[in-house]
């Protein structure tokens, strides 16, 4: 299995060149040998698909003196340079690295971090998804594992980033509440409400928690600001995947802080790093690595006291 996957991503001539230059790079996977085994691809390394004018110019110029020309935009936010010659590998990684966009992975490890917008530019966002990807990517890129892992962070339950489609994904959430009983019963929040969660009960506000998913949007259209939101969570999912047989995450836990989202995300990551085995993804291992153990643990030790709503407001009988 694992030589099938070397012949994939490093072919001999490739794999020889790069031995001798540095064998260091060979463990890297962000080198990816094309159909044409002279050629290969230089995957980038781009948190949450962010970068600047500067280096998308500086990404340009090193595809034009490297490689074909042209770039591809990945589907996990991330570009990658077809047609390099792999003699000139290491040159083209120290430019790449010089403007800020080093080589990727596509390995058994921790690859590139995907985020949407968040609230830096969404106005649905309810958490700030760039800066938690630049955490996540600064401390975990590369980490080398049994298993790929991807990681996704959408700021609300619209999903833009497909985070539970990923082995780890973050959804950013609010949950919402009926501040007081000045309620009109206008009905301008439950048009709003995609999920059908908002019904007007004898002219007044009322929730099914079951359908409601906890975007928040219901929150900013009343007119009399009788609904409001929880502070904004982070619900954390494992086991999810594209691909052949593509698979939604199991929720883990919702947290309120992005220092509990990174110390979890820490976890999880030693706990597949320990337990996973090479042999297949680990969206089909989930069970077997006792996944209903460690959401066991992990809820025992991060479980929260709920703080909303605020002790002088009232709740209804759903809200
Ligand atoms: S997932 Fe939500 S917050 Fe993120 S870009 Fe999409 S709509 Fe905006
Ligand atoms: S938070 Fe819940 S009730 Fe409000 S719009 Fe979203 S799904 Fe509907
Ligand atoms: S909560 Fe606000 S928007 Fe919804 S019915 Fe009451 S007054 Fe209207």
């Amino acid at each position: 299995m694992f030589y099938l996957l070397e012949s994939i991503y490093l072919t001999t001539r490739v794999r020889t060149y790069i031995m001798d230059v540095d064998p260091r790079l060979y463990s890297r996977g962000g080198i990816i040998t094309e159909r044409d085994p002279e050629k290969c691809i230089i995957r980038l390394r781009i948190a949450a698909g962010m970068t600047t004018p500067e280096q998308l110019i500086g990404i340009g110029k090193i595809a034009r003196t490297y490689g074909d020309g042209r770039v591809h935009l990945t589907v996990r936010q991330t570009i990658e340079i077809p047609g390099v010659d792999p003699k000139r590998i290491v040159p083209m990684l120290t430019a790449l690295k010089d403007i800020g966009t080093p080589l990727g992975s596509e390995r058994q490890e921790i690859v590139n971090v995907t985020a949407c917008m968040g609230t830096d530019h969404c106005k649905y966002a309810n958490i700030d998804s760039l800066a938690l990807a630049k955490e996540i990517d600064t401390k975990f890129f590369g980490k080398e594992m049994p298993v790929k892992v991807r990681i996704a962070i959408s700021a609300c339950p619209n999903g833009c980033a497909s985070e539970r489609l990923n082995e780890i994904g973050i959804t950013g959430v609010r949950e919402p509440y009926r501040d007081h009983d000045a309620c009109t019963g206008c009905g301008t929040c439950e048009k709003y409400c995609r999920e059908k969660a908002i019904i007007i009960k004898r002219g007044i506000v009322d929730l099914d928690k079951a359908r409601c998913m906890e975007c928040g949007i219901c929150v900013l259209p009343c007119p009399f600001e009788v609904l409001k939101a929880s502070e904004p969570r982070y619900r954390i999912t494992i086991g999810g995947r594209r691909g052949r047989h593509p698979k939604i995450g199991r929720e883990l836990i919702t947290v309120s802080s992005p220092e509990k989202v990174m110390e979890i995300v820490g976890k999880i990551i030693r706990w597949i790093y320990e337990l996973a085995s090479s042999d297949q993804m680990l969206p089909e291992q989930l069970d077997e690595i006792g996944f209903d153990e460690f959401k066991r643990t992990i809820r025992e030790e991060y479980a929260e006291k709920r703080v909303w709503p605020p002790e002088n407001e009232v709740e209804s009988d759903l809200l």
